[in-house]
């Protein structure tokens, strides 16, 4: 009989998403994508990646997650700027350029690709590199950065169109991710787990909103050592009575120390740490089921390294 082969870690990105440019000195800009890929090589954690392909989303399965309308209209302003070249603004701190719709149709596309390979165990568990990034996404609106929820348009995927029946969301951005909330709250088949530096953008998740949301508030200068205690006093147990049987990470960087977007004092021994938790979760309930989605994280060098431990404990499990 032959041994199959281990399964691997999938890595899904695009040149298309470095090509949403939302101008000079935007934080959420190209070279993120490029500082990371280049870090995966210089601790040689590439070579131990299977790099995938990566498909533009289809409306329909953005649809799982946004209303069509907003999907659609977004599509038509998008191609208006592919024709015409402008850089427009959609909202005070997120602007689309020509590159954006390509871009931003692989994000949701990455994600969506990434669960059906890791359902259909080709992976053991994948990273998406993608922006723009998703959580802030409402329903029906852009904010933060982010077009559409990527989490969550695969998360439905999962749920709607694979028949999954419980999945978990885990949210480490130093934001809180509103448009997960929003998209998810009052929907039991998803459990969302996140803990956010409060207050501070998007000033929303602190009064709990819904049961199946644990979203833990916490003072600006939280450490890791804060952090671990909400991990395990508020997320570890919630997770194991929900059983998911799927886990998917929002995966923002910018609750580093040295990330001037917020003022919590993570390093990446602590993103290693989160990462080890969910992957735990997952092998004790879904089969280790575990996609993982770029969010924040926007001092290059510590985004970097700290995606780097993140993907180093992907593949170790
Ligand atoms: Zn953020």
């Amino acid at each position: 009989m032959e041994q199959s082969e281990p399964m691997a870690t999938g890595y899904f990105s695009h040149p298309d998403c470095l090509a949403h440019d939302m101008g000079a000195g935007h934080p959420e800009c190209p070279e993120r994508l490029r500082a990371i890929a280049k870090e995966l090589q210089v601790q040689g954690l590439d070579g131990r990646l299977t790099p995938m392909d990566v498909p533009l989303a289809g409306n329909d399965d953005l649809a799982l997650a946004h209303d069509l309308s907003y999907v659609l209209n977004l599509d038509d302003f998008l191609q208006q700027l592919e024709w015409t070249g402008e850089t427009r603004a959609l909202d005070p701190d997120t602007w689309a350029c020509p590159g954006t719709r390509a871009a931003t149709w692989r994000a949701a596309g990455a994600a969506i690709a990434a669960t059906d390979a890791v359902i259909d165990a080709r992976l053991a568990n994948a990273f998406c590199a993608v922006r723009p990034p998703g959580h802030h996404a409402t329903h029906a609106r852009t904010m933060g950065f982010c077009f559409f929820n990527n989490v969550a348009v695969a998360a439905r995927h999962a749920l709607d169109k694979r028949g999954l029946r419980r999945v978990a969301i885990i949210d480490f951005d130093v934001h809180h991710g509103n448009g997960t909330e929003d998209i998810f709250a009052g929907d039991d088949r998803v459990l969302m787990c996140s803990f956010f530096q409060h207050p501070l953008y998007p000033h929303s998740g602190a009064d709990q909103s819904a049961s199946n949301m644990v979203n833990i508030p916490v003072p600006a200068r939280a450490d890791g050592a804060f952090v671990r205690d909400v991990v395990k006093s508020y997320w570890l147990h919630r997770l194991d009575d929900f059983r998911p049987e799927m886990i998917f990470i929002s995966a923002g960087f910018d609750a580093h120390r040295d990330d001037e977007m917020g003022g919590m004092r993570l390093v990446e021994d602590d993103y290693a740490w989160i990462t080890a938790q969910i992957l735990n979760v997952a092998q004790r309930h879904a089969h280790g089921r575990v996609v993982s989605c770029l969010e924040g994280g926007y001092h290059l060098g510590a985004l970097a390294r700290s995606v780097a431990a993140h993907i180093k404990v992907l593949t170790e499990f």
